[in-house]
């Protein structure tokens, strides 16, 4: 089997992990343990997986990946936000992001290598889509972040490098392993999935009929000035995408949030505002302002008097909005910078792990 086709023993279900320890002669209550070591423990490395004997943890160890990625660099912003840079099984690399607030811990999750949407102020899109994440892939990134950062989330956000609902089925692996009471437990509440505005990706995580948050990167009031930011070939109109949304909220029963990233003289009037606002009461949706974190690539965030401006008029239209508190500006803030930066030549500054 190439090693691209191996299975992931971080992705399996219990179903799996039980058809592959009967096919290698082992009684199936091991695949339980294994699972328990998954998902309890948070251990993916058979050889520490003290209860099983050495012949099934070498068959974990050569028949799977087991685990198929692992840590190469961490960059802490110094407000507790973690990026761990993680190299796959093909070489190819993600981000994680680690963000403690308060009591709480939240991760945020990687879905693609790459973006195929090419936002045009997002370094992840800047160089298109290599290849979807594996189920198994997308799990791991919990697990190294579990390790990094000593516990279990208490929220998860599908917002890193990737366009998560064109990567739907893989998604939904993982979003069902990781609420599932034999996977990891979490409640779908605690999770939210960030799409750019995928419309039959909206649909199809609808009708799984799950409490999953539904983040939707709106940027734009209309399409003239949706089509300066995202180009064509993944970009969907505006009134279908509130369309979908409606249906969303309507079907799984969960307000949806407007993401919006503030772009100096592109998407920042007070008639963008206004607009926003109306659409955030009649859509009865939230409006989460992202004050732009610039990356060299031309766009620039606006003043701190424009952004509190913005959202004054927004809620003098009735809608409903927060600004998002900045989080690990100090280093590689921006989704997918990391990333570019171990790609490029100088990515000094960061930590060999
Ligand atoms: S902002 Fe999101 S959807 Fe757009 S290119 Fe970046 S990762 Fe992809």
């Amino acid at each position: 089997m190439a090693v691209a086709d191996r299975p992931i023993l971080a992705g399996m279900t219990p179903d799996e992990l039980k058809a592959f320890v009967v096919s290698h002669g082992h009684p199936a209550y091991r695949a339980t343990q294994i699972n328990d070591w998954l998902c309890r423990r948070f251990q993916m490395v058979p050889d520490a997986m003290k209860n099983l004997p050495s012949a099934l943890r070498q068959d974990l160890q050569s028949e799977l990946h087991a685990p198929s990625s692992r840590i190469i660099r961490r960059a802490d912003a110094g407000d507790g936000t973690g990026k761990l840079l993680l190299s796959l099984a093909d070489d190819e690399v993600i981000e994680m992001v680690t963000i403690p607030a308060g009591d709480r811990l939240t991760f945020c999750l990687s879905t693609q290598v790459g973006c195929p949407v090419r936002c045009r102020f997002c370094a992840s899109g800047a160089d298109g889509l290599k290849r979807n994440l594996r189920c198994g892939e997308i799990l791991e990134e919990y697990l190294h972040g579990i390790a990094a950062a000593g516990k279990q989330p208490e929220n998860l956000v599908f917002m890193g490098i990737g366009e998560g609902l064109l990567n739907i089925g893989e998604l939904l692996k993982s979003l069902d392993r990781l609420t599932s009471p034999a996977g990891f437990g979490m409640s779908p509440r605690r999770i939210t999935v960030s799409t750019s505005g995928i419309v039959p990706g909206i649909r199809q995580l609808a009708a799984v009929k799950r409490e999953y948050n539904l983040a939707i990167s709106l940027h734009a009031v209309n399409d003239r000035i949706r089509a300066e930011l995202i180009p064509d070939a993944c970009r969907y109109p505006v009134q279908e995408i509130l369309r979908a949304a409606d249906e969303y909220r309507e079907t799984v029963g969960r307000m949806v949030t407007f993401e919006y990233t503030l772009l100096d003289g592109i998407n920042d009037s007070r008639a963008d505002a206004a607009e926003l606002g109306r659409l955030s009461r009649r859509h009865h949706a939230k409006i989460n302002l992202i004050p732009f974190n610039e990356t060299g690539n031309g766009f620039r965030r606006p003043s701190r008097r424009t952004i509190d401006e913005f959202a004054a008029e927004i809620e003098r239209n009735g809608g409903h909005v927060t600004v998002r508190r900045e989080r690990g500006s100090g280093e590689n803030a921006a989704c997918g910078q990391l990333r570019r930066q171990h790609a490029a030549p100088d990515n000094a500054g960061l930590s060999d792990n």
